[in-house]
């Protein structure tokens, strides 16, 4: 067989004071990416919810940001003349420029709504559509300028467990001539699966899942939506966007689907009572054996003295974990694709 869904199951023998000190065993499963390789460990347990958060105070003490309708146009950077000659990127109420402060060659900001707070329920569908169409053209026209700048991430960081300050919604559209870790991974892995089946990885892994039928979530126009054997990152989400590998060659229909993709994982988060998340779509031109993929991930929720979801596992084994079974999150997830 081409993919191999390899795991251990490990198991803790105690002695548990939450029962009377007899024997107990824990399990936790391991499993191994297919492609990459990469251990993720899928722990039985997890802190119980606090419920929904407040959020009138943060957002009171924080409004009239510079991302706000009323400041955007007159506080934000422009691009250089010779990128962008408009300066900015306006698609209905999303607005892009250059990020003041970059962590790359190309790094803009897409602003996507005028809105300062959306909870994950109040996203919609045209949001994203509009925010995906802005980063669009700032890659096409950056490449137009730079052909080396191949290798983009477009992400979100949403609230402050998920890396952001501003709680205005909004983008990352960071565009380099080399690859991030996790993309070099990608096409590493991706090209010597091509060289040994003579096919794509993402394509038999999507006519793989839809046989099983126990990670595939939905399939809407060109992108596959499912859940991945070995997760990294908790309640994880995937899409790939098939005959693609980049976001400028995507049609308005492909970036329907993935926006309605993102809002359907953003409604399940959110009857979960998570609020914070990250995603990043890896896109990535020139290289045959990558697919256009978005991975969306949840993160611990803003609560006052919130505990990080990294610990020592991830940050310092990079060894990723996850709470919830992926054929579990499968099932639950799939009415919010329907
Ligand atoms: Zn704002």
């Amino acid at each position: 067989m081409k993919i191999k869904f390899e795991r251990y199951h490990l198991q803790s023998d105690l002695l548990s004071p939450l029962n009377g000190f007899e024997p107990v065993s824990v399990p936790t499963e391991v499993r191994i990416d297919p492609l990459t390789k990469r251990k993720s460990r899928i722990i039985t347990w997890s802190l119980p919810s606090k419920g929904k958060f407040d959020f009138s105070q943060l957002i009171e003490e924080s409004k009239g940001c510079i991302f706000c309708p009323e400041n955007v146009l007159l506080k934000t950077p422009q691009f250089l003349k010779e990128i962008i000659p408009e300066g900015r990127i306006s698609v209905g109420d999303a607005v892009g420029f250059p990020n003041l402060f970059p962590a790359g060659t190309y790094g803009s900001v897409v602003v996507l709504c005028k809105e300062h707070f959306l909870n994950l329920h109040e996203f919609t569908p045209e949001i994203y559509e509009e925010g995906f169409s802005v980063a669009v053209e700032i890659i096409r026209k950056t490449i137009s300028y730079d052909p080396n700048a191949r290798f983009w991430q477009i992400s979100q960081n949403f609230l402050l467990p998920g890396g952001s300050s501003i709680l205005h919604p909004h983008l990352q559209v960071i565009g380099d001539p080399i690859p991030t870790n996790e993309m070099e991974w990608l096409i590493d892995a991706g090209s010597s699966y091509y060289e040994r089946n003579k096919s794509l990885y993402w394509k038999d892994l999507i006519r793989m899942e839809e046989g099983l039928g126990e990670r595939s979530i939905a399939t809407s126009g060109s992108v596959h939506w499912f859940v991945p054997f070995a997760p990294i990152g908790f309640n994880e989400v995937c899409g790939v966007v098939e005959d693609h590998g980049s976001m400028t060659t995507l049609g308005k229909a492909d970036i329907s689907s993935l926006a309605r993709g993102i809002v359907s994982t953003l409604r399940y988060y959110y009857d979960k009572d998570f609020n914070s998340f990250n995603f990043a779509i890896y896109s990535i031109s020139g290289e045959t054996s990558h697919q256009l993929l978005i991975r969306i991930i949840s993160r611990t929720p803003i609560q006052p003295y919130y505990m990080n979801d990294w610990t020592s596992f991830e940050v310092l084994q990079s060894e990723l974990t996850s709470n919830i079974t992926p054929e579990v999150l499968c099932r639950e997830i799939r009415p919010y694709f329907s």
